[in-house]
């Protein structure tokens, strides 16, 4: 394949990966071997560093990558915040550790963890494979579990990401979109689940965190996706939660708010 084609494909994956990633690529182009590796983590260290500094005046802060202690919401991962997934427009993460606060005063000491957020720049840019996560205004939350022994696990969550693993129905309860057809990014990841840990979810907790945000308790509207027998199972109820439908991703692992449509 010719090299520029291959460049051209690194680019525009680094690009959906990370939004900046791809520009860091094409600054690195002049050099060879190790230069260019070198030229390119140096660009988008500078990139990143800049995004940072500039996001606000866009309108986007960048959510925290390490523990801010029990009343501020954090990146589950580092790598969120590695890769500027971690952007969000400033009611949002206000909105967001106003939960922190919440879940603090009902369980002393629990860690409020975010996922995906949005990329720091631009309306319209989709945060793949999330299509609606294009305008800092879509947040998604992890899930609260715990220890096998039922201890719970502080700022952790099933999977390393905070995604993927799955809070199925128990076999021969309603399954959500069984014999949906057709496209759809409704992914179960069957291979992965045996893989993952043995940490059941922390319901009281996760109850809690869906609980406060259905009741709307600062007045503002919004959205909540999460699948609906699992809101069920933890006894909650509202106007705001939604099923997002069969042709996108599961919601029975993470939480996803939504403030505009
Ligand atoms: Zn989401």
């Amino acid at each position: 394949m010719p090299r520029l084609l291959l460049h051209g494909m690194a680019a525009a994956l680094l690009t959906v990966l990370t939004q900046l990633g791809g520009l860091a690529w094409l600054a690195a182009l002049p050099f060879r071997g190790f230069r260019f590796l070198a030229v390119f983590l140096l660009a988008y260290a500078a990139l990143w560093g800049a995004a940072r500094l500039a996001a606000p005046a866009f309108g986007r802060v960048a959510i925290p990558c390490t523990d801010q202690g029990p009343e501020r919401v954090a990146e589950l991962s580092p790598l969120y915040c590695a890769l500027n997934r971690n952007y969000a427009a400033p009611p949002l993460l206000d909105h967001a550790n106003a939960l922190a606060r919440h879940m603090h005063a009902a369980f002393p000491g629990t860690r409020t963890r975010t996922l995906d957020a949005g990329f720091p720049f631009l309306e319209g840019f989709p945060l793949l494979p999330h299509l609606s996560h294009d305008d800092g205004e879509k947040l998604d939350f992890a899930f609260f579990y715990s220890d096998a022994a039922g201890n719970y696990l502080l700022g952790r969550a099933r999977s390393p990401l905070g995604y993927f693993a799955f809070e199925a129905p128990p076999p021969g309860a309603a399954q959500p979109c069984d014999g949906t057809t057709g496209p759809t990014l409704r992914w179960n990841m069957a291979a992965l689940q045996p893989l993952l840990p043995d940490r059941p979810l922390d319901r009281p907790r996760t109850a809690e965190m869906l609980r406060w945000l259905a009741a709307h308790p600062t007045g503002r509207d919004y959205k909540l996706f999460v699948e609906p027998p699992l809101a069920a199972s933890l006894g909650v109820r509202g106007d705001a939660l939604r099923f997002q439908g069969c042709r996108a991703a599961r919601h029975d692992d993470h939480l996803h708010l939504q403030f505009h449509p």
